[in-house]
């Protein structure tokens, strides 16, 4: 026998399990039985695609028997089974990275226990220390004939070792028969767990969790038989399968009810919480397969983490195939759930095959087209709710605008993944992406504005869609950039995703509309100012404009009098034709050099500070006005200063003065 330690944020993951920082215990049997299931789907599928597997003979189930006088409660599968190192990798580590980082976020939150944090993603296996206070896991690998006996108490290690076929160990649950593979896992129940061991309490939790697990479930108990008189005489034992065991996908809409897509959701997600959206569509003709979609209410925790595995799996004729669905969806829909079962592709298609098949190509392409839609729906029922006076809307209304808040709260960024990557689509998501406005339509927490209503409300004199970008919203409301807009009433929308300056320029129209970014030049054309003055007022300011430059030097790609400032002296945009600041900071951040943009300078020629410089002959102070002018612009831009002291210092000349 040997003795292991735990990976620490295995470690980390059982204290939280077993100080009851999750809510709700009774979840433990539904990742039993979840664990059961994939590994029965895993053997099927090495059945039909691996010449190792093709000879195994089990038949796929699911088996649970409970000792009531020793309270132990065991879930026995005939699925693929674990080697030796099978156990250490998947019963002693975490391999994500993204669910490590989750743990230790919790771990060091104190109040995760009333966020209820740690309830949004399955903690699986461990999940049984909840009712446990001791587990052993007996296994046999299809195609081995080794056994192992995995146990431990949930804290710190555990032990592996081999067992010999013919020990009572293995009898117990059926080893010593040499086609006897998969795994039992025998869950020894703690003081407050003792309801486990129950006929009715199992069948009532299969019943409400894993009704939809497509493999028989059995329980397996004795039954007392009784005389006429109502004595006992004996007792037989009984076995009955307490799940329907069909394929919830296959059946037909008509029959299901929202309660059964929940309860199938909260087993493929491990979702603590109900699904904000479901799609379920059947298709015939050309080609036929079923697809049921789910959106959650959140984002996935680590939705954002490189290895992020999201949770579309593949069904070929409702045997399972794959969950790499890198290639069933597109990357921005990755917090889409669900399943895809096709009736054409072939049984024993490979993985690699999958890349490049022609079915599967049709399957996505249309189960992408269906999801925006579906979107696009909620959100046009959402925004018809909100013409409908706050205090007078119905509950639907009510309903409508919550989930549509919801979605583009968690959603709105992965689907302006979309109008980057997604060409194809990208007229349809430039319908589902939301954005905050100058405009009350776009103003606070749960406002946002479509570009469709943007247009709507556009002055006759107006031509182009206007943006901002930066990292902070409230900074760019205030940003002096928008004074002359809003004089004009040009709604300007405030853009302050990172991936903004990157999807939005990338986008360059709305329908016939230009997109443009008011940080950026040529984006004040339309702002109504008179051809022959302006050509006059840059005449006049070219003394100033030369006095600036020369000071600023190679800081500057150019200085220019600004048509769009009122009541700000300076402020900073970009070359049209340059990447954003922002993308320089991303690039940076990413450690790669950034493409080293220069800013252009707009001045306010009627401002009292830029006058002071007409007349101006000291050059020092020329320097220091054109200093605070260039850093203070920087500064309301977002951009951080490459030496503040030089502004202080300046500043500090000028005030003394
Ligand atoms: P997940 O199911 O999300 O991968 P779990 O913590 O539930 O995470 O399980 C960890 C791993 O342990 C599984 O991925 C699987 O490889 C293995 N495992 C758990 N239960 C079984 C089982 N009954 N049969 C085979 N492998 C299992
Ligand atoms: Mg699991």
């Amino acid at each position: 026998m040997a003795e292991y330690q735990f990976q620490t944020e295995v470690n980390q993951l059982l204290k939280l399990i077993i100080h009851s920082m999750y809510s709700n215990k009774d979840i433990f049997l539904r990742e039993i039985v979840s664990n059961a299931s994939d590994a029965l789907d895993k053997l099927n599928y090495l059945k039909v695609s691996d010449e190792t597997y093709k000879g195994v003979k089990s038949e796929p189930r699911i088996d649970i028997t409970f000792d009531d006088p020793n309270k132990i409660l065991t879930v026995q599968d005939s699925g693929i089974g674990m080697n030796e190192e099978d156990l250490n990798n998947n019963l002693g580590t975490i391999a994500r990275s993204g669910t490590k980082a989750f743990i230790e976020k919790i771990a060091e939150d104190k109040n995760a226990g009333e966020s209820n944090l740690i309830g949004q993603f399955g903690v699986g296996f461990y999940s049984a220390f909840m009712a446990a206070k001791r587990i052993n896991v007996y296994t046999r690998k299809a195609a081995s004939d080794k056994i192992y006996k995995w146990s431990s108490d949930g804290t710190n290690s555990y032990t592996i070792e081999e067992i010999k076929a013919d020990s009572d160990e293995a009898k117990k649950y059926g080893f010593d028969k040499a086609e006897t593979c998969g795994s039992a896992i025998e869950m020894l129940l703690n003081d407050d767990s003792k309801e486990y061991a129950s006929r009715w309490k199992i069948e009532e939790l299969i019943k409400r969790y894993s009704d939809h697990i497509a493999f028989p479930i059995y329980l397996h108990y004795t039954q007392n038989k009784y005389d006429d008189k109502g004595n006992i005489t004996g007792s037989e034992d009984k076995v009955d399968q307490v799940n329907s065991a069909s394929a919830l996908w296959k059946r037909s809409k008509s029959e299901l009810k929202k309660e059964d897509y929940d309860n199938f959701y909260k087993t493929i997600s491990h979702d603590g919480q109900e699904p904000l959206h479901y799609v379920h569509t059947h298709a015939e003709g050309t080609q036929e397969y079923t697809t049921l979609f789910y959106v959650p209410q959140n984002a996935p925790f680590d939705m954002y983490q490189a290895d992020y595995q999201s949770g579309v799996k593949l069904y070929v004729k409702r045997v399972f195939i794959t969950d790499d669905d890198r290639e069933l969806l597109p990357a921005y829909l990755r917090f889409v759930r669900g399943i895809i079962d096709s009736e054409d592709l072939p049984l024993n298609v490979s993985r690699e095959i999958l890349q490049q098949n022609r079915i599967l190509e049709t399957i996505k392409s249309a189960s992408v087209k269906k999801l925006l839609s579906e979107f696009k729906k909620m959100g046009e029922a959402a925004d018809k709710a909100k013409k409908t006076e706050a205090d007078k809307r119905s509950d639907d209304e009510k309903a409508a605008i919550e989930k549509w808040n919801k979605f583009v709260k968690n959603f709105n960024r992965p689907m302006k993944e979309g109008l980057y990557s997604d060409y194809a689509n990208r007229e349809e998501i430039s319908e589902i992406v939301r954005f905050k406005s100058t405009d009350a339509a776009g103003t606070g927490d749960d406002n946002w504005t479509s570009f469709a209503d943007y247009v709507q409300r556009m002055k006759p004199e107006q031509k182009a869609i206007y943006y901002i970008t930066g990292t902070d919203e409230k900074n760019l409301r205030a940003s002096p950039l928008l004074e002359a807009y809003k004089k004009k009433g040009f709604e300007v929308l405030i853009m302050a995703d990172e991936i903004d300056d990157i999807v939005i320029p990338s986008l360059m129209k709305y329908k016939e509309f230009d997109l443009k970014a008011v940080n950026r030049a040529g984006s004040d054309d339309e702002l109504g100012v008179d051809k022959d003055e302006a050509k006059k007022k840059e005449e006049a300011f070219k003394p100033v404009q030369e006095k600036i430059k020369k000071a600023l030097g190679e800081r500057v790609k150019d200085v220019v009098l600004s048509k769009r400032l009122s009541d700000s002296p300076s402020c900073i945009v970009v070359d049209e034709n340059d990447p954003g600041i922002q993308m320089e900071r991303m690039m940076r951040a990413m450690g790669q050099a950034g493409p080293g943009i220069k800013p252009i300078l707009e001045i306010n020629g009627d401002h009292a500070i830029v006058k002071t410089l007409e007349s101006c002959t000291d050059e020092a102070y020329i320097a220091d006005v054109s200093e605070v002018l260039f850093d203070q612009a920087l500064l309301v831009s977002g951009a951080e200063l490459k030496d503040p002291m030089e502004f202080v210092k300046a500043m500090n000349k000028l005030l003394s003065k």
